[in-house]
């Protein structure tokens, strides 16, 4: 099949066998990947509207024993440098969050074995209550199962108890690149790729709603992203509606173990492409702004997104590493805008959030 008859296929819903994905991320001219994503992107979401989320991610501890070499967040334990907020911490950064209207916070960090279940619990419980608006997405596969493994416990326990207290949704961090090969390089001792898929599959049987990610630019092949982006395609076949969105985002190399160089703008805009193309059975593709800056997620916007992710009022796993972009609400809005889409704040379950006042005036 030729590739302008291959992109005619994807761009109108046809399904990407691996090997039509890998050749089309390789050999396809990028604006014409883009055109076909954006096709596809206006044909699952007719109309102008691209959504946004008021958020943030509040980084409870750096203290983690898994320590991935692609990370320049965590500490050892011991570490002078270690810190764990207290619960009246997290409170407050919660508060300083819902008073910017947040309707969802992040509320991850290290994997620490001194946190035991009920920490987190009672934190949940306390944030549901002083903070019925806002959605609890949070802790990641790796920390889960930590606690999985502190507490002695099956991940359906600890995802109950979680859920339970508070935890509706679970974001989809950890994944990096879901290959045995990678994962042993950048991340050896969290679960291989199966071990990330059976967290994310009890998850969602248990009714939590998931993202998925993507970290993308460090040690894996071009034809690893399309195996991972396989990895999420077949969960979502058996789960529909698991995954409510893609959250592809690219490494940021600087005070890391792992070094390297960051991927180009040309590859994010590609990558960001053949995501949208094959992963056909999820709904939401969003533009991860924070690594690239907000210039480059509009430009996303036209090469399969139809998300700007989240204001993310705080945030320091990826500054960390080097990435210095921020953005008020009004910047994001301005730059939807600008772009020539109209901005929309949802929430964590999508629902368009017609309580909550867009920043900016409509013109
Ligand atoms: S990425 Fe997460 S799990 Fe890995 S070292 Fe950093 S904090 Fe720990």
């Amino acid at each position: 099949m030729s590739l302008a008859s291959l992109l005619d296929r994807a761009a109108t819903g046809g399904r990407l066998t691996y090997d039509e994905g890998v050749r089309l991320y390789l050999e396809a001219p990028l604006n014409e990947l883009g055109a076909a994503a954006h096709y596809r992107r206006l044909q699952m979401h007719p109309g102008n509207d691209v959504t946004y989320v008021i958020d943030t991610t509040i980084n409870y501890t750096n203290i983690c024993n898994v320590h991935c070499t692609f990370c320049a967040f965590f500490r050892h334990e011991g570490s002078k440098e270690g810190y764990t907020m207290s619960h009246d911490e997290v409170l407050e950064h919660v508060r300083f969050a819902a008073e910017q209207g947040a309707t969802q916070i992040m509320i991850q960090g290290g994997v620490n074995p001194e946190l035991r279940l009920e920490w987190f619990t009672q934190l949940f419980r306390e944030v549901a209550a002083q903070f019925p608006k806002v959605d609890i997405h949070s802790l990641s596969v790796s920390e889960i199962l930590g606690l999985a493994k502190v507490e002695g416990k099956s991940v359906e326990e600890i995802l109950i108890a979680l859920k339970e207290s508070g935890m509706k949704s679970l974001p989809g961090a950890g994944a990096e690149i879901l290959v045995d090969r990678v994962r042993k390089r950048i991340s050896a001792r969290k679960v291989g790729p199966e071990g990330w898929v059976d967290v994310m599959r009890k998850a969602q049987r248990l009714g939590m709603p998931t993202t998925a990610t993507m970290m993308f630019g460090s040690v894996e092949t071009k034809e690893e992203r399309i195996e991972h982006l396989d990895v999420i395609r077949r969960l979502q076949d058996e789960n529909p509606g698991g995954f409510t969105a893609f959250i592809p985002w690219y490494y940021v190399p600087y005070n890391t173990y792992l070094r390297g160089e960051e991927a180009s703008g040309y590859e994010y805009l590609r990558v960001l492409a053949i995501s949208r193309l094959y992963l056909d059975n999820l709904a939401h593709l969003q533009a991860s702004w924070l690594t690239p800056g907000l210039k480059m997620g509009q430009i996303a916007l036209f090469y399969g997104c139809d998300d700007m992710g989240g204001t993310i009022l705080e945030e320091q796993v990826v500054k960390l590493a080097g990435a210095t972009n921020q953005a008020k609400r009004a910047d994001l809005e301005r730059a939807i805008r600008d772009a020539g889409f109209n901005p929309v704040i949802r929430d964590t379950y999508w629902n368009v959030r017609g309580d909550v006042a867009l920043a900016t005036a409509t013109a």
